[in-house]
């Protein structure tokens, strides 16, 4: 453990207000016996990191400034207490990927496995909780990050790419939303609305459990995440604001429609729409866009009962999730590493969230991460 009065410090990115980070430097945090000490080696992004930039996640009341981002981190165990190191099986020097969420153990969601729905924890997940005058680094865009006692760990091999292993996320929602939840299988027709990092992911998920045909919508400005796609496994690719989305799966499926749609599309509601009307009887919708307060929808909410459609929302990922990830990452089979494109210091957090928010059109981002150090 940290020996008290030995300084250690850690540079930080702090979000102060919507569009706004600040590096600053902390003291890393003494750690108690069931605790520990991550130095982070590569943080993945995600559309929430835009969000949060933007100041999406503040207008909803998700979290509030001052914070530390980041909620994807990958990195080497510094400092371990005792009872962390024999509750998590990990010793100084293992190399961990580590959930974001920070779950108390005990509430009745806890109780019954649903870990990823507690709502009883105090600090709520990493990259999420705000700062407080304690300063504890609770996000991960930062050098070192502290671990709480009832985080969720697991083991990365260390000849795992950093590049690679830092999707260890996006795969798991892919698997989550795309294949568990709406129990796709063999022989199965998938719609996925949104070519981003998730819907790649997905791609990748239907094609490990089997799908016959996956179908991925994108816009004439995401041609290059749709060539992946196509690279990774998807039969179609539909350009949304060229051809009728729904024309295009109904001819493709030969007018029987698709068995699942899965929406990772943000602000856009048209999906919802959309797969309404092209999701088979006794289908699934699966729902993980985030659209934001202001977008009200109509939809025709007969057809749900008409063709009893399942319609359900996903938000996060479960530990069964990141397991299935990570043994994909370690498999390998499908070069994953094609999903990297950009990795940037600290110092770039903001260039980072830009890239992959497609503000620079030429760098074609799919997969960006920070590296601390
Ligand atoms: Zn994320
Ligand atoms: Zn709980």
């Amino acid at each position: 453990m940290l020996k008290a009065g030995f300084l250690m410090r850690s540079k930080a990115v702090v979000q102060v207000a919507d569009r706004h980070f600040e590096m600053q430097e902390f003291e890393v945090p003494v750690i108690g016996a069931d605790e520990a000490l991550l130095r982070v080696e590569t943080c993945g992004l995600c559309g929430s990191d835009i969000e949060q930039f933007n100041g999406g996640l503040a207008k909803a009341g998700i979290i509030s400034y001052p914070i530390i981002p980041g909620h994807e981190p990958v990195g080497i165990i510094e400092e371990i207490g005792p009872d962390a190191a024999r509750r998590w099986g990990v010793q100084r020097g293992d190399r961990v990927a580590v959930e974001p969420n920070i779950s108390c153990g005990f509430c009745s969601k806890c109780l019954r496995g649903s870990t990823h729905l507690c709502q009883r924890s105090d600090d709520r997940a990493y990259g999420y909780t705000p700062l407080t005058g304690e300063r504890d680094i609770l996000g991960a865009y930062s050098q070192y990050l502290h671990l709480k006692p009832r985080t969720i760990l697991h083991r990365i091999p260390k000849t795992m790419p950093l590049e690679l292993a830092s999707m260890y996320q996006i795969l798991a929602s892919g698997i989550r939303w795309a294949v568990e939840v709406p129990q796709t299988g063999i022989g199965d027709s998938v719609l996925i609305f949104g070519p981003g990092q998730r819907g790649l992911g997905a791609v990748i998920a239907c094609r490990e459990a089997g799908a016959r045909t996956i179908i991925v919508t994108g816009l004439a400005v995401d041609r290059h995440k749709l060539d992946l796609a196509l690279a990774f496994g998807a039969t179609h690719v539909i350009v949304a604001d060229q051809e009728d989305v729904v024309e295009r799966v109904m001819q493709i499926t030969g007018g029987r429609g698709v068995s699942i749609a899965l929406d990772v599309v943000p602000t856009s509601t048209h999906p919802i729409v959309q797969a309404l009307d092209v999701v088979e009887r006794g289908g699934s919708i699966i729902l993980a866009g985030i659209k934001g307060p202001d977008s009200p929808l109509k939809i025709a909410s007969d057809q749900l009962i008409v063709k009893e459609i399942r319609m359900q929302g996903v938000y996060t990922q479960t530990t069964a999730s990141y397991e299935k990830s990570i043994a994909m990452l370690e498999q390998n089979k499908y070069d994953l590493g094609r999903l990297h494109t950009h990795s940037f210091p600290l110092e770039q957090a903001e260039e980072a969230v830009a890239t992959l928010a497609g503000k620079f059109p030429d760098r074609k981002a799919v997969n960006v991460s920070l590296m601390p150090w």
